[in-house]
């Protein structure tokens, strides 16, 4: 048994259901998960050595090799493909010496791609270790890379002299601003401990009432009646509950939840310890996803300020026990889902479950669980201190309240927006600076490609625009095309390969896209574009029933790109047969299972 394996085992009590932390530990000691740790982790976990690859090899920033002892990774989105993201990429590979997907001779700095950070009003931007730097220019990186090599760490660069503990060490490492604030969010000044007293004496039951009354819907994309939720995982029966805080934000272009753990984190706290005193839990997780790592420390630094005020902890108010730690997420889109989520809390790889049962009847170690997402947390310790009737004179009658938009792209000032529902995208597009917006991507890939010549008088609204919070913008001089293709790319990466509709399907409307844009696609691969978006929806869950969305909603929308690109079938053999390559790979086969030079 390696002795450090096993002092990080100790401080797990050898829970296996705690790999992810323990994982964590064992690779932030030793640099990389070895075949010897997994062993020691495997015999001290009582589990198979097969066992913990299943769940490291699952997710983005585990390594079973080495990859240097500083670890890099290029947010490669579509928002920093257009703003510089190649001259960052080679900037990178120079200054490094290593190539991406490989580590440099020295074994000083490995270099990987990331999909989406989460830092898209920033981009370029890239993780090393545990920070993130942003605005990356070929210089800024040199400067980087520079100071690595005399032996600065991550966090000395980004933050010199800063505590980890503090906003000053965050803010140090990324802007958080918030460029139209609203009613509902980043307020000063609010009372928690007269908030989780309301609570109290409105009874649990009263707690829930009130956020029905409120018609407080989730906004991690979803929208479901929060109250409702709390309402059923109350009375599901179970010897524990849990509540959640669903904090990967992983839609690519969504930000808005790094902003509101930065700026208002106890307002997402206090709405966790809310939920718990109405559903009856006494632990809480706050599932924070990799890209996010350096928040841990400051939102540390939050629940602890709050048990010190007596707001977390035993005998919260003399009511109710509830307490919060924190999971790091590995990196997988995937675990924003809520039942991939609760599978990464328990250790494993972050597959969906299949439904029922739901959450709230057997969500963490099979008990009722409430699952929500950062802002809905916020949006009800804000609910519960000034009312349902507060809340529900904002926006729509159908879609009360605000919500926070992370806007990004082609415009003059991205960053957070809080908008009331029922505001229009031609208004969002006048307060954000995007006077030559072509399309406007909502809700990230998964969502829809709306033309603004024909959208933009729709408004946000779960009947309408129910946006998850990401906003992305395109201007006339974009190619929507390799928009599309780079959507495409992100959903066959992320595919957990479970189910075949998904696996497979993600694979066939990428090549339909490679077609179209190599001009060899012809009207009959539309029609199976459409066709076959329909089969995806036989997916088990909403990664795979959405993949096809980045083709399907650009097809609609913006027809004549296609048009343009397609060609008409002349003689027997299809446009899209490449003859040229179906030679050599005819050659390939030959050679490599005949021995035959052909
Ligand atoms: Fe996995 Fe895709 Fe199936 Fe979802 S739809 S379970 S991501 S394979």
């Amino acid at each position: 048994m390696n002795s450090e394996v096993q002092t990080i085992l100790d401080r797990y009590n050898s829970d296996k259901t705690r790999l992810m932390d323990i994982l964590w530990d064992v690779q932030n000691a030793q640099g990389f998960l070895s075949d010897e740790a997994i062993a020691s982790m495997a015999e001290g976990l009582n589990m198979s050595g097969y066992d913990v690859r299943e769940t490291l090899t699952f997710y983005h920033f585990f390594h079973d090799k080495p990859f240097g002892k500083h670890k890099i990774f290029l947010s490669d989105t579509v928002i920093a493909r257009v703003n510089g993201y190649d001259e960052v990429h080679d900037a990178l590979e120079a200054a490094t010496g290593c190539s991406f997907g490989g580590v440099d001779s020295s074994g000083t700095f490995g270099l990987g791609h990331a999909p989406c950070i989460g830092l898209s009003e920033q981009e370029p931007a890239m993780m090393v270790d545990e920070v993130v730097f942003t605005n990356l220019t070929a210089a800024k990186v040199n400067d980087i890379v520079g100071q690595l090599k005399s032996g600065k760490s991550a966090a000395d660069i980004a933050a010199p002299g800063q505590a980890s503990t503090t906003i000053g060490y965050v803010d140090a490492i990324v802007t958080a601003e918030v460029h139209k604030g609203g009613t509902v969010m980043f307020k000063d000044g609010i009372d928690y401990k007269a908030v989780l007293q309301a609570a109290i004496d409105k009874k649990p039951a009263g707690v829930v009432d009130v956020v029905k009354a409120a018609n407080l819907r989730g906004r991690g994309g979803a929208g479901f009646p929060t109250g409702l939720k709390w309402g059923l995982c109350s009375e599901a029966e179970g010897a524990e509950k849990y509540v959640i805080c669903n904090a990967d934000e992983g839609e690519p272009g969504t930000f808005k939840d790094r902003v509101l753990l930065t700026r208002s984190p106890k307002d997402v706290l206090v709405g966790m310890a809310v939920a718990a005193y109405a559903i009856g839990s006494r632990n809480g997780i706050l599932y924070l996803r990799a890209e996010y790592r350096y928040l841990k420390d400051f939102l540390n630094q939050q629940i602890q300020d709050l048990r010190d005020a007596g707001l977390l902890g035993k005998g919260i108010l003399g009511a109710f026990d509830f307490d919060i730690r924190i999971v790091i997420g590995g990196g997988a889109y995937i675990c924003g889902d809520e039942t991939s989520l609760i599978e990464s809390c328990e250790g494993k790889r972050g597959s969906p479950r299949v439904k029922p049962p739901y959450p709230v009847q057997q969500g963490y170690l099979g008990m009722p669980t409430a699952v929500n997402n950062v802002e809905t947390y916020a949006i009800a310790t804000r609910v519960i201190e000034k009312g349902s009737d507060w809340f529900t004179a904002m926006g729509t009658k159908d879609s009360p309240g605000t919500r926070l938009l992370s806007v990004s792209g082609d415009c003059d000032k991205p960053g957070v927006y809080e908008i009331e529902w029922g505001t229009s995208l031609n208004e969002v597009l006048a307060m954000v600076g995007a006077s030559n917006a072509k399309a406007a991507q909502i809700s990230g890939p998964a969502g829809e490609c709306l033309s603004v010549a024909k959208d933009g008088d729709r408004i946000f609204c779960y009947s309408d625009l129910s946006c998850n919070g990401s906003l992305m913008i395109f201007n006339q001089s974009r190619n929507l095309l390799d928009v599309v293709k780079h959507f495409m790319d992100f959903f066959v990466e992320e595919s957990c390969g479970i189910c075949v509709p998904c696996r497979a399907g993600g694979v066939d409307m990428r090549d339909k896209i490679d077609l179209v844009i190599a001009g060899r696609a012809t009207q009959q691969d539309l029609d199976e574009i459409q066709s076959w978006g329909n089969l995806l929806k036989a997916s088990r869950c909403a990664l795979g029933t959405t993949s096809p969305k980045p083709l399907l909603t650009t097809l609609d929308k913006f027809p004549e790109i296609y048009a343009e690109k397609i060609v008409v079938q002349e003689g027997a053999l299809l446009a899209s047969f490449d003859i040229e390559e179906a030679g050599a790979a005819n050659k390939r086969l030959l050679k490599k299972f005949m021995g035959v030079n052909a």
